[in-house]
Formats: structure tokens, C-alpha cells, sequence
């Protein structure tokens, strides 16, 4: 993510520094400047923010802190606020619900105890989730009926969990929404979502979706932007359920794996508005030139992906550079454009890639 939002600000003229932990990460291969230290190093944020004019985060898991003591030397658009609520799914419930949007009905669990209590209220199935430091399942436990329970108490032992119903969603849908601070606002194209074993497979856009639930979703999401005052990018992940209605799932205050379409697919891409929004520049037109279907390539897919690069010319490849493809990391991803997205699913279809790697038809296309 880092990569490719410091490549866009590199083609407006910017010099780029970067923070990470590992030396030579994917965004400190094309930085200027590269500082190896943990996110919450503020000697080392102090360095950062010393040589930069801007100070911007695409990852919500930093310590928000560390960032406050820097504030008098630095320049943090987005500020530290959107970085406490989105790091804790209890924060994040709470000011989805006060900007008037829907979540999942939800308990907050802080022992055992109230987990027998949550279930009594919610029923079978449930989903359980820590409310810090989850992503992409990890930390998510499903509770199909009692015999479940007790496995709940290894997630709790990581702190406060919440429990919520376990949604029969149609589709997962996801909206990106850019904001500057004199409250100017670009939303991007609604994706339609597919997972698979809780990672992100396929961005399909546009959504296959009516358009008022089109204009819905934006509804909610330039709603949730303005009440949370976001200045830099917001990306919302939702349910879409059977009568077309909408919950909010989660929150990343950042651009997103399910945006990555929008470099070759729009008129501006997530990173290069993301760019645009926390330096003050005008944001840029959103307009989809094309339909598109992004997939991502996890480290089981890196080697034939590279192999099949030579048949695939409508391919748009994107290897973000990490030192090793372990099974199930995001190592990239491609984006095939064309005119229906039903088009370019038959075309991803040909290729046996996900298939064969996972053995799983269910990993194949959906053509749904
Ligand atoms: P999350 O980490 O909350 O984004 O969850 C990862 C994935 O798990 C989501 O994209 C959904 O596919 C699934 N999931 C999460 N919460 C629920 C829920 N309450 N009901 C049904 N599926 C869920």
C-alpha cells in the first residue's frame, strides 16, 4: 500500500521518506529516504518528521500516541483521532452508529461470562472478533452453536471481543471516499467484494447492483466521511443484504486492497487522492473508464501468475517487491479492464491459477 501511494506521490514531484520495520520494505525500495525502526519508535518518528512536510499512514495499527507527540513538528493531515477509532471495533461500532449508519447488532465482550450472556441475545450463528489487532479473519472466530463457546476463550484471552450476529449477506460491497479539509469530497466507484477463506479475492466493478443501491451506499459513506471529519481517504466495507439493505462492517482510514482497480480503471487513482487530499492539492475526477476485476496474488499464486505473464496481455501486473511469498500473503495483485465485468470474469475463468493452486473450486471466479 505504501509502494504504490508513495509511486503516485512520486509522479506529482514529491520526495518520498518512509518508516517501516523491515529494511528495504516495499515502499522503502522506492523511497528517497528510508528509516528502519518500529511504528512506535518516536525517536525515530521525530526523524521523520523532521525532513517531512506531510506526514501521512496506510496502516491503521500505528500508535496513535506517538504520532500526538509530534504534532508540534509536524504536519499530520489525517490526524490521530481516525487512527484511535478504527484500531478498536468497539470505537468504531460506536461512531458508525453516532453518524446514523447501521452495524451488525453487537455486544461488547469483556469476559466469559458475557459471552454466554451475548449469544442468549444474538443466537447461532455469531461471528467473535477481537476489537484490536484482527485483520483478514485473524482474530474472528464463528460461533455455530454451543460446542463453540468454549473455543471463545483463546480470543478473549487477547483482551475485549465483540460478538455479532452472523450476517446472510447478498454481496460485500466496499466504497473508497476521499476529503479534504476544507470539506471537499470524491467518492470512488462501489466494488463488489469477494472473499475467500476471509482474504480478499476479487474486486468487481462496477458493484453488480442496482443503481439505488448504488447511490445508497455512496449516501452512507460520504455520510460517514463528513461525521467523522475525515480529511485523506476512507474506505467502508459493507454487507449488502437480501431487500438491498446496507451494514457497515469496517472501517481502514487508508486506501485499500478492494480501491486497487482505480489506477488503471479511473480517471484518478485511490493513491494518487489520497496524495491529493492530506497536500492540499484539488482532488482529482473518480469517473470509471472501464469496468474492472482485480484479484489478488497471494504467495501460492506469485510463480504461476509470473509464468502466465506471457499469455496474458491484458493483464496489469502489480508485485509489490516483498522478500518472501508465503502462503496466503498478498504479494500483488492484477487488474484486467474490459466492458462488462461478466466479460472479464469469463476471461479470468480460462486461466486455472486460483483453481489449481488451492484445489478449491470455490476459490475459482464467481459468476454469480
Ligand atoms: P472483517 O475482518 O471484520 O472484515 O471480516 C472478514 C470477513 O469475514 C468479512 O469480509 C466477511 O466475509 C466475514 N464476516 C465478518 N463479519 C461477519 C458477520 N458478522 N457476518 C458474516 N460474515 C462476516
Amino acid at each position: 500500500m505504501g509502494r504504490m501511494m508513495a509511486l503516485a506521490a512520486r509522479n506529482l514531484g514529491f520526495k518520498i521518506a518512509v518508516l517501516d520495520p523491515t529494511p528495504n520494505s516495499p515502499c522503502g525500495q522506492i523511497a528517497d529516504i528510508e528509516i528502519t525502526a518500529p511504528f512506535n519508535d518516536v525517536e525515530a518518528l521525530q526523524r521523520l518528521a523532521m525532513i517531512s512536510d506531510v506526514l501521512t499512514f496506510e496502516f491503521e495499527n500505528i500508535n496513535a500516541d506517538a504520532l500526538d507527540q509530534l504534532t508540534g513538528n509536524s504536519y499530520i493531515p489525517q490526524g490521530t483521532d481516525i487512527l484511535r477509532i478504527t484500531q478498536d471495533r468497539v470505537l468504531e461500532k460506536q461512531a458508525i452508529e453516532k453518524s446514523g449508519v447501521n452495524v451488525a447488532p453487537y455486544e461488547v465482550i469483556t469476559s466469559f461470562e458475557d459471552l454466554y450472556q451475548a449469544i442468549d441475545k444474538l443466537g447461532y450463528p455469531s461471528v467473535l472478533k477481537t476489537a484490536r489487532g484482527g485483520y483478514d479473519g485473524k482474530g474472528q472466530l464463528v460461533i455455530r452453536d454451543k460446542g463453540d463457546l468454549a473455543k471463545g476463550s483463546e480470543l478473549l484471552s487477547h483482551g475485549v471481543c465483540v460478538l455479532e450476529s452472523f450476517i446472510p449477506f447478498q454481496k460485500e460491497i466496499s466504497v473508497i471516499v476521499t476529503r479534504k479539509l476544507d470539506g471537499s469530497i470524491r467518492v470512488f466507484p462501489v466494488a463488489e467484494n469477494i472473499h475467500v477463506n476471509n482474504i480478499l479475492h476479487q474486486s468487481i466493478v462496477p458493484a453488480r447492483i442496482n443503481e439505488n443501491t448504488q447511490i445508497h451506499a455512496i449516501g452512507l459513506v460520504v455520510q460517514l466521511a463528513e461525521s467523522l471529519q475525515v480529511v485523506g481517504t476512507l474506505t467502508v466495507e459493507m454487507f449488502l443484504l437480501d431487500q438491498d439493505d446496507i451494514l457497515v462492517n469496517e472501517l481502514a482510514p487508508r486506501p485499500h486492497n478492494s480501491g486497487h482497480f482505480s489506477i488503471e480503471a479511473c480517471e484518478t487513482s485511490q493513491f494518487e487522492q489520497h496524495i491529493r487530499a492530506v497536500c492540499n492539492w484539488p482532488l482529482g475526477h473518480t469517473e470509471l473508464h472501464s469496468s474492472a476485476v482485480m484479484v489478488n496474488v497471494l504467495g501460492q499464486h506469485l510463480e504461476p501468475v509470473i509464468k502466465a505473464l506471457g499469455n496474458e496481455p491484458d493483464w496489469k501486473v502489480h508485485i509489490y517487491g516483498k522478500h518472501e511469498a508465503k502462503k496466503d500473503r498478498k504479494m500483488g495483485h492484477i487488474t484486467v479492464l474490459g466492458e462488462h465485468p461478466m466479460e472479464i470474469l469469463e476471461m479470468l475463468n480460462q486461466s486455472n491459477i486460483w483453481t489449481e493452486q488451492t484445489g478449491d473450486k470455490k476459490e475459482k471466479v464467481d459468476m454469480k
